[in-house]
């Protein structure tokens, strides 16, 4: 793999790059899942090579194990238990749980 990139210059363009992807993935997830994978196969792969972070609302948005864009009722299910939110990937079977965040209802 040739390095060709250097500086910090390509870490603005890297998170539009995966801003995109994620809208892609998004709209593609319904009626192509194999795309909508690797649109965030890619953005993965974009985040790692210049060490950034999926940003946090998307980190939820697909399965860790298998890269599936996660559609609670169509490629996942979302459950609440014992204040966790609980996701299941209905592709390959991994679980996340997260905490549920409680927000002022007044
Ligand atoms: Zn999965």
């Amino acid at each position: 793999m040739a390095e060709k990139a250097r500086g910090g210059s390509g870490k603005k363009i890297s998170r539009e790059r995966i801003d995109i992807l994620f809208h892609h993935a998004r709209e593609w997830a319904h009626d192509d899942m194999e795309l909508a994978r690797r649109c965030i196969l890619l953005a993965r792969r974009i985040a790692m090579k210049h060490r950034i972070r999926i940003p946090r609302r998307y980190r939820r948005q697909f399965c860790r194990s298998c890269h599936v864009y996660l559609i609670p009722g169509h490629t996942s299910r979302v459950r609440i238990q014992h204040g966790k939110v609980i996701v299941t990937c209905l592709e390959c079977r991994s679980i996340r749980r997260y905490p549920v965040v409680k927000q002022n209802i007044r």
